[in-house]
């Protein structure tokens, strides 16, 4: 059985068939860089850095896009509050931002596409709304999408269609016709960025940048739309609403995948209640390789708890892996070539394979991909120092590939055939012979020249031998 996919909008498990062969076109919310990213970011980035890596070693050629919104509310109000311009609130933190991801090693994404260079195709798209009848102007110059318009508003969340009941109250400042109806368009208020509209200078809501900026790339229709749970109602609602009315081509979407929330110690996260984690201070505490283990340990759309003992627990277990593997490649070194065959070293490499694809063709089930992993970890544990290069390759193969899709295990990258492998023989030899002609300053130097870079130097029965760590 093939890849199935959980998608939100049937809520339920489907087979994965992309609407162009092996092509998949994917968008995931991105960032509004108005203040330091947070833990939850690292949650949700995570786990479609994995969901992108899967696919492209199934073979899929993922064109995977992630908006920046640089212009919102909240910098309108940081802007207010510090007298700076947008650009300095925004850049500064985006720029942090893609510090933590380089960390956390999350690479798949191709394209940053930022809101205000979408200008053009958000009033495009805009003025196509209102001409099919799907939105309306208000009188200051901010234009509305009517919600009663569109026949399948709440088809994602099952949030219903509230009528403006006689009496009810709809705030002023907003002249919208529908409590449910959203702002495509924000008329300037003074002080505020703006730019030229038919309909007067202003500003685009939050919920027409996706959709102007995934229909530039991708046409009106592509396959997977990712983000956090919380952005379900109203913003993956509203995109789906403008899209299908302004393209008139359904779905807008094929796959719509959330991840769980991150939780602190059972709670929201939140700046009022003092349970917020900055990325940053998150990593100045914990290697990002850990952080990011934390968090593929479990599945996408279960929620995770974030606490301090959780993650030293983490760092635990990831250390062991890695010490594994990390003795793997030194045993793999010094290997003899035909060897003693391990028919159960061979078995458990190849159950970890299949356990892995299996668990992560069942919708990307990283927390069962990571316990076959542990099984042959304890296999190699146990095969220790029995073993010929052949079946140790294929460990070490095994613990490359899922590594490689995981975004676990990168240091070092390197089971000890390239140049800085060489280099590294190359130097324990010298201070071999050092320590042959008793010179033990040299080869102390020797030792500490590696150890300062990482590289740990073990003796055995068989002679020294060198772990990179
Ligand atoms: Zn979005």
């Amino acid at each position: 059985m093939g890849l199935r996919v959980y998608n939100t909008l049937s809520r339920q498990k489907e087979e994965f068939v992309p609407l162009r062969g092996k092509r998949v076109h994917m968008f995931v919310c991105g960032l509004t860089p108005q203040d330091h990213a947070h833990v939850g970011h690292a949650k949700t980035y995570v786990a479609f850095d994995v969901v992108a890596k899967y696919l492209r070693q199934k073979g899929y050629r993922v064109f995977y896009l992630q908006n920046v919104t640089d212009v919102e509310d909240r910098i309108i109000e940081k802007m207010a509050a510090t007298g700076k311009a947008w650009q300095d609130i925004v850049q500064p933190f985006f720029r942090e931002y893609e510090d933590a991801m380089a960390a956390l090693n999350v690479t798949a994404v191709d394209v940053y596409a930022w809101a205000t260079d979408y200008m053009h195709e958000i009033v495009e798209q805009i003025r196509g709304l209102i001409d099919r009848g799907f939105a309306y102007v208000a009188e200051d110059g901010s234009v509305y999408y009517d919600t009663t318009k569109y026949k399948g508003w709440g088809q994602l969340s099952g949030q219903k269609v509230e009528k403006n009941l006689p009496g009810a109250r709809v705030a002023v400042e907003e002249r919208k016709r529908n409590p449910a109806d959203f702002a495509l368009w924000k008329a300037q208020k003074p002080g505020e960025p703006s730019w030229d509209s038919p309909w007067g200078k202003g500003r685009p809501g939050w919920h027409i940048e996706d959709t102007a900026i995934t229909i530039r790339h991708f046409g009106p229709q592509y396959d997977i739309h990712g983000g956090a749970t919380e952005l379900m109602f109203p913003h993956h609602e509203a995109e789906i609403a403008q899209a299908e009315a302004f393209t008139g081509v359904k779905p807008f979407v094929k796959y719509w995948m959330h991840g769980g929330m991150l939780m602190v110690r059972g709670e929201e996260m939140h700046k009022s209640l003092g349970n917020y984690w900055a990325l940053k201070d998150a990593l100045a505490q914990f290697d990002g390789e850990v952080l990011r283990f934390f968090l593929v340990n479990a599945h996408y759309r279960s929620p995770i708890d974030f606490t301090l003992e959780g993650l030293e627990e983490a760092k635990s277990a990831y250390a062991r892996l890695a010490d594994t593997i990390a003795n793997l490649e030194a045993e793999l070194r010094s290997a003899p070539e035909p060897g003693i065959e391990d028919p159960s070293l061979r078995a458990a490499a190849k159950r970890a394979r299949e356990t892995f694809e299996t668990a992560m063709d069942d919708d990307f089930n990283t927390r069962e991909a990571l316990a076959g992993l542990f099984d042959l970890a304890n296999a190699v544990n146990r095969s220790s120092g029995k073993v010929g290069r052949e079946a140790l390759a294929d460990a070490w193969a095994t613990f490359d590939a899922s590594g490689a899709v995981l975004g676990l295990w990168r240091r070092p990258k390197d089971s000890g055939k390239g140049l800085a492998g060489d280099l590294i023989d190359a130097l324990v030899e010298l201070r071999e012979d050092a320590r042959k002609r008793k010179d033990f300053a040299t080869s102390d130097r020797i030792r500490d020249v590696l150890a300062a870079r990482g590289v740990v130097l073990e003796d055995t029965k068989s002679g020294v031998r060198w772990k990179a760590r």
